[in-house]
């Protein structure tokens, strides 16, 4: 089974991924993930992206692109999660394309609903658990930023829930429930 988890920055798609992950063996694949560990690592490609992350823009479809078609070639059988990704509609023809490639095809989406205003608080929120635990917090989990990503979720990201709702691949869970709760309804949505 492969899975997107849709949805706009601080709605949970990290947390439940790696929930799926825990129960299901799935693998995930978060390209936020793999552009923050090309930042650190101080590749070409991570310094090329390290502004446009840190302000909150998106990087080319080509990188993300790119990197989601290393991790997905030869397949795998408990199934992928994307994370983060497709975030614009060339993405999303790109992911289709990739894994028929492969011989896999999209089973689900799953979109987790959450208003704007909890968004912004959590995020701002995620900064400060940071901090408080002694780690950094993400260069991009700022009020500045987190404005500038919820702009680039509704100009180029949202669109996608149209194009899945009319795939008919599209489930829709409100993400403003427990972490327990929002499980709770991914698993009823994918089984
Ligand atoms: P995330 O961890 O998913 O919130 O991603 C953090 C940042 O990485 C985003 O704000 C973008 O700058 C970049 N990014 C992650 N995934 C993508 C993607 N699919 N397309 C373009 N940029 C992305």
């Amino acid at each position: 089974m492969n899975i997107i988890l849709l949805g706009p920055p601080g709605a949970g798609k990290g947390t439940q991924a790696q929930r799926l992950v825990e129960e299901r063996g799935m693998v995930q694949l978060s390209t936020g993930d793999m552009l923050r560990e090309a930042k650190t690592s101080g590749t070409e490609m991570g310094k090329k992206v390290a502004a446009i992350m840190d302000a909150g823009q998106l990087v080319t479809d080509e990188i993300v692109i790119g990197l989601i078609e290393e991790k997905i070639k030869g397949g795998n059988a408990a199934g992928f999660i994307f994370d983060g990704f497709p975030r614009t509609l060339g993405q999303a023809d790109a992911l289709d394309e990739l894994l028929s490639r492969n011989g896999a095809q999209l089973d689900s989406v799953v979109l987790l609903e959450v208003d704007d205003g909890t968004l912004v608080k959590r995020i701002v929120n995620r900064a400060a658990e940071a901090v408080a635990a002694g780690k950094e917090a993400r260069a991009d989990d700022n009020e500045e930023s987190v404005k500038i990503r919820l702009m680039e979720y509704y100009k180029k990201t949202s669109p996608l829930i149209g194009y899945y709702y009319a795939k008919g691949d599209l489930k829709t869970v409100d993400g403003l429930q427990s972490m327990d709760q929002v499980s709770a309804d991914i698993a009823k949505a994918l089984d």
